[in-house]
């Protein structure tokens, strides 16, 4: 790909509302593009990495059994009525009306609209377990939308939902999620922390966060020195220096960025808006449910908090919008152009993404933008060109080497 065409505009300066570091680098690396508070377009290098977090979120819930469906934004207020959400979800709701003065609203997350979609076809127990999911944009009036795609008013999720016979297998299913949730960061470059949580607008019996333990986080959790026990202060109402309710251990606080979320709904949604089935005993009884979110545009964000410095990014693998950036340092040069391109050609017939940098800019502004878009191999094409050598660069290890430039593809590893 030439990095020409793709349309990435770096900023020398983070605009003056960008607080925390993922945010400044994110406007200057040219990953989005402000719109309105807590509104962003995702441009070609983000929407790149968005990308490559839903392929891995596909694969993981693949894995344990779920499908794929897409549900609509524009819900309308009726099944909003028969859960009773509509007049409890409050402000961050946003509302709207068409053309005929009905009620709408845009989803801020799709328990009614799932329910409606299975209760018909739910009628016995022989049709259980089911698991759906879905990746689309939600929509909530946040009070205080902030941080970039930390929080924002619209923002991409992935929710599924899961629906069971009995309680049990609820339990079964939950920590199939939990497990693939934990595999699914992991892939993403983020190492999360299990937290106990409060159901919150969801609903349910029972709810556990993943958090990414960073400084910007919103949240305040609480774990235990001695035992694996942790909770969202919100839920745990424990501080600093409190004894652990389970071992007695030494409770410490920590801030985290939560990226995901899991729910026991239990019958809360079907009774109310009557999704059925027979049990095996012949009964007919409210459907089980479990919903589990993940905040994929929050995800990215975290990723570059915990992958930068104040002067890049440095992407994790699995999710980095290029594998392998290749940098002709002059490339008004002939002979570096011709290495250039052939290098890239030659990594691209073998399926990895490759950024050229074709512009012609002087070489600090190329090296400058290289640090700031983060790709972790680079490759830099300058006077040893003439002796077909090449300088090769990774950047996670901080290794640097003089190599052949048919030697490329050992060096690069993938
Ligand atoms: P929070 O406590 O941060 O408001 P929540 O409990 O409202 O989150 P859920 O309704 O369970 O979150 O949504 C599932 C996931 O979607 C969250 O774990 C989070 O990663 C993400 N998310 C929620 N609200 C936002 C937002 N305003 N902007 C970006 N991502 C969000
Ligand atoms: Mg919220």
């Amino acid at each position: 790909m030439k990095q020409s065409l793709l349309f990435v505009p770096t900023l020398r300066d983070a605009p003056q509302d960008a607080e925390v570091r993922s945010h400044k680098l994110m406007s200057r690396a040219g990953i989005v593009k402000m719109v309105a508070a807590g509104i962003y377009t995702y441009l070609p290098l983000g929407y790149r990495v968005i990308k490559n977090i839903e392929k891995i979120i596909r694969e993981e819930l693949d894995a344990i059994g779920c499908s794929e469906l897409l549900m609509p934004a524009l819900q309308p207020r009726d099944l909003w009525e028969e859960s009773g959400r509509w007049d409890k979800y409050g402000p961050e709701l946003m509302r709207l009306q068409d053309r005929k003065e009905r009620d709408f609203c845009l989803g801020p997350t799709h328990e009614e609209i799932i329910t409606q979609a299975v209760r018909d076809y739910l009628n016995s127990y022989k049709k259980l377990p089911l698991a759906l999911y879905q990746i689309q944009t939600k929509f909530r009036d946040e009070m205080r939308p902030r941080f970039g795609l930390m929080r924002g008013r619209e923002f991409i999720m992935k929710d599924a939902y899961s629906f069971h016979e009995t309680d049990a297998e609820l339990e079964e299913w939950y920590k199939k999620f939990a497990d693939a949730y934990t595999k699914i960061f992991l892939r993403c470059g983020l190492e999360t922390r299990i937290v106990a949580s409060d159901v919150g607008q969801i609903g349910g019996s029972e709810a556990d966060e993943f958090m990414v333990m960073s400084e910007v986080g919103e949240d305040t959790i609480t774990y235990c020195m001695s035992c694996s026990y942790a909770a969202n202060q919100e839920h745990s109402g424990l501080q600093e220096g409190d004894p652990c309710p389970v071992c007695g251990g030494t409770i410490r606080e920590a801030k985290g960025i939560e990226v995901g979320n899991i729910f026991k709904l239990g019958t809360k949604y079907s009774e109310s808006m009557n999704a059925k089935v027979i049990n095996k005993d012949g009964q007919q009884v409210p459907v089980v449910m479990g919903c589990y979110g993940i905040g994929i545009s929050r995800t990215l964000m975290a990723s570059v908090e915990q992958h930068a410095t104040d002067e890049g990014i440095l992407w994790p693998d699995e999710i980095a919008p290029f594998q392998v950036h290749v940098i002709p340092v002059n490339a008004k040069d002939e002979t570096q152009w011709i290495l250039a391109n052939a290098i890239h050609d030659n990594l691209k017939a073998k399926g990895i993404d490759v950024l050229i940098d074709d512009r012609e800019e002087r070489a600090g502004v190329k090296f400058k933008d290289a640090d700031l878009i983060g790709i972790r191999r680079r490759v830099i094409v300058g006077k040893l060109a003439k002796e077909n050598k090449v300088e090769y660069i990774d950047r996670q290890s901080g290794v640097k080497n003089i190599i052949m430039g048919d030697q490329i593809l050992d060096a690069v590893g993938l």
